[in-house]
């Protein structure tokens, strides 16, 4: 009974009559006929056809079959019928077989807590039995015939019958819904309960394989899901969900003994980066149970998203096996959902598997772990690992030993820290590279620990917060990334629309949110050889004031920097300890923190970032001097253009150097190609060609893959960037012909 809006006070509804006139008598309670609760509580348990189908297949499953079969009629509704080969149920037991609450699998409830079989609440059999017409037809060991019997509403409908039957039990569901008319009409508009069927038994197929499954519709040839005993669980994927599935995917496995934070088992599969699908296929056994765990899927989907945002819906399949007393199995009717003992943790330790394998194997976009072999200071930072090749068009990347980069030129601004600014991990990072910014960060959310109860760190978070831009938070967390327009824009597709958006303001603003977020709470990376920051802010100094010659100056630089040095020794406590910034007694940097996982920042820039620790930071007023620091760390992290030149622009004129003219004799070995240029012959240098090739390139892939990624998790983009140029919307798709 609806009314429309307005009318309530002119016209009362009945009941509001009622009310009005009469006085309130309680109502008598009265108790429900048993026939109408067992009817309502089996429309729980079997909610449409394929929930009927899983229990019956697990019933076949306790009862150790090796083949079970399945056929469906009319989406299930006209006829379910499951035969299974296995141990058959005893001629006593069928009377009682289909009342509510008669099971083999359990007696007393403690028994829950080990419960290995699938069923436990006897309720299944007569569930089906309140909304539909079971047949039963089993044979036990030993016995020459077996017997038939149907039930309705829990009873046998007859004596069992004496019959011919193969080794098992088969039993039957037909015409199911016949008595709930409004469940019927609703499901007999939907289509999909047949592919939920043969959905269902795909995920059983690829769990039990040493069970053979099929699956088919009634009076169809073919079955829709076949597997015999399979010999590995590979092969068993490839039957049931194809050679393209199978061959996109990878292994994983994982494990923890510690009975102080989780004990558990878990291996799998995963897919690759080559897998491209539209919906996620998660399939989940825990302790041999197929059930959904949304945290964890939704975990999982997340590392994809951040891992590999090109393939971000992956296939998974994954069996956890925990002590039984740490699953409570008893926590939904269809026990579909369970719950965990230390839930969190695990999850925790699967994201970080995942996401490791993920990186590991994404071969053709070779990623750098923060791992490095400590080298001999000819190999110059890892930042050039020879063996990564960040674009898949594979820029040249040959090992550039240091002495042998040309250093002399004072146009050269590259690779003078090199030598010792190499990076290798420490501390957490050690036994596991890769923990992803997605799961710490995660963490930090959900046990905020002392940092955060800094409220000066509280009150920076919360202006970040407050000062969210809503429209570009929904631009950068939905956007896909097309590529570079030039060194610092980068193009951005959000619907319609096209934006330019300024990298080094983004990545700068990202860091320094992070930093904030992340405080106190850094993974740390070790400089390979600790820096003198009394040389690394001479050196800045020099740079900022480059008037050769003038020798009064270096008198006063001296002095700054011995200043400056003496003020962050004394700071090295507080930026140790909230920072990660390590500072020696001796005055040298040796450890920066991770800000983003997988990402370390342009050494050629520390010089700056130490003079900026010095000169620019408020060390008085808490607040002020967080974010000074962060906002400094933000500045040196950001992803700002290499300092060399980008050789694929206008800077390959500086790779290109001149040589003296030649004789007149040489000159017929000039190559006729060379151009205009007659009497000079331009020729590249070609070892800091491919290092600027292959700092840019990876420059090109921190952003796509670290930094974009990132953005659409954690980034809170401030109004300003509205306003000041960080993002540029082009013409919609619909006003110009880009697509
Ligand atoms: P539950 O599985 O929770 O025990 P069900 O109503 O599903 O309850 O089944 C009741 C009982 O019937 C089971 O405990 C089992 O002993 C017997 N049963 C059901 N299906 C089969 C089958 N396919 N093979 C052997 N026994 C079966
Ligand atoms: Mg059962």
């Amino acid at each position: 009974m609806e009314t429309q809006p307005g009318d309530c006070d002119a016209v009362p509804l009945p009941m509001e009559m009622d009310e009005a006139t009469q006085p309130k008598d309680p109502p008598k309670i009265s108790r429900l006929d048993d026939s109408v609760v067992n009817r309502i509580a089996a429309g729980e348990v079997i909610q449409r056809p394929v929930s009927a189908v899983k229990e019956l297949v697990e019933n076949s499953l306790d009862a150790h079959s090796t083949s079970i079969s399945v056929v469906v009629k009319d989406g299930g509704l006209k006829l379910i019928q499951v035969s299974d080969d296995g141990h058959g149920i005893r001629y006593d037991d069928l009377p009682i077989l289909c009342e509510r609450h008669t099971t083999s699998k359990l007696s007393t409830f403690e028994d829950l807590q080990t419960i290995k079989s699938m069923g436990f609440r006897g309720e299944a059999l007569a569930s089906m039995t309140y909304v539909g017409h079971v047949t039963v037809t089993t044979i036990t060991k030993g016995q020459l015939h077996g017997y038939r019997v149907s039930y309705r509403d829990g009873v046998m409908e007859h004596e069992p019958k004496a019959c011919a039957a193969v080794k098992g039990t088969q039993i039957m569901v037909e015409n199911l819904f016949y008595n709930m008319i409004a469940r019927r009409k609703t499901l007999q508009n939907s289509a999909d309960d047949y592919s939920k069927i043969v959905d269902l038994l795909s995920r059983f197929a690829i769990h039990h394989i040493h069970v053979g499954f099929s699956c088919r519709k009634h009076g169809a040839g073919r079955a829709d899901v076949h597997t015999v005993a399979a010999s590995s669980r590979l092969d068993a994927i490839r039957s049931v969900y194809g050679v393209s599935v199978a061959r996109s995917l990878i292994k994983i496995e994982t494990s923890d003994h510690n009975p102080s934070s989780s004990v558990f088992k878990m291996d799998g599969f995963i897919s690759n980066s080559n897998y491209v699908a539209k919906k996620i296929i998660m399939v989940l056994y825990i302790n041999d149970r197929l059930v959904e765990c949304t945290a964890l899927k939704r975990a999982v989907e997340i590392v994809y998203a951040a891992t590999l945002p090109k393939a971000s819906k992956p296939f998974i399949y994954m069996s956890i096996v925990l002590p039984p007393e740490h699953v409570d199995v008893n926590v939904h009717p269809t026990k579909r959902e369970v719950s965990l003992l230390n839930q969190e943790v695990i999850i925790e330790k699967i994201q970080s598997v995942v996401e490791s394998k993920l990186r590991n194997s994404n071969e053709s976009r070779t990623f750098r772990e923060q791992i490095v072999e400590q080298s001999p200071s000819d190999n110059i930072a890892m930042d050039k690992d020879p063996n990564f090749s960040p674009s898949p068009s594979g820029s040249k990347s040959q090992k550039v030993p240091v002495h042998k980069m040309v250093r002399t030129d004072s146009l050269d601004p590259a690779g003078r820290l090199h030598a010792y600014l190499q990076v290798k991990p420490c501390g957490p990072l050690e036994n596991n590279p890769s923990l992803t910014t997605v799961r710490s960060s995660v963490r930090q959310r959900r046990n905020p620990k002392e940092g955060a109860d800094l409220t000066s760190i509280q009150e920076l978070i919360d202006e970040i917060d407050c000062n969210c831009h809503s429209g570009l938070l929904e631009v950068v967390t939905h956007c896909t990334y097309v590529g570079m327009a030039d060194d610092i824009f980068a193009v951005l597709q959000h619907d319609t629309h096209l934006y330019l958006a300024n990298v080094v303001n983004l990545s700068k603003e990202l860091m320094y949110q992070q930093v904030l977020r992340r405080f106190a709470h850094f993974n740390a990376m070790q400089l390979s050889d600790p820096a003198p920051i009394f040389e690394l802010i001479m050196m800045a100094l020099k740079e900022d004031n480059s008037d050769p010659g003038c020798h009064e100056n270096d008198d006063l630089i001296d002095k700054i920097a011995e200043m400056n040095t003496e003020l962050l020794k004394q700071k090295a406590g507080l930026l140790e300890d909230y920072f990660c910034i390590h500072i020696d007694i001796h005055g040298n940097l040796s450890r920066l923190p991770v800000i983003l996982e997988q990402y370390t920042p342009d050494m050629d820039r520390v010089p700056e970032f130490v003079l900026c620790l010095g000169n620019d930071v408020d060390w008085e007023d808490e607040k002020n001097c967080f974010q000074s620091i962060s906002a400094a760390l933000g500045n040196f992290y950001a992803m700002h253009p290499p300092m060399l030149p980008n050789p694929s622009g206008d800077g390959l004129q500086f790779y290109k150097k001149r040589k003296p003219l030649r004789n007149s004799e040489d000159e017929e070995d000039i190559p006729e190609n060379i151009g205009d240029d007659t009497t000079e012959e331009n020729e590249i240098e070609q070892e800091l060609l491919s290092e600027a090739e292959t700092v840019w390139a990876q420059r090109e892939w921190s952003i796509q893959h670290v930094l974009f990624p990132s953005m659409r998790l954690f980034f809170k983009p401030p109004t300003s960037m509205a306003t000041n140029g960080t993002f540029v919307r082009e013409a919609s798709h619909s006003d110009n012909a880009i697509s």
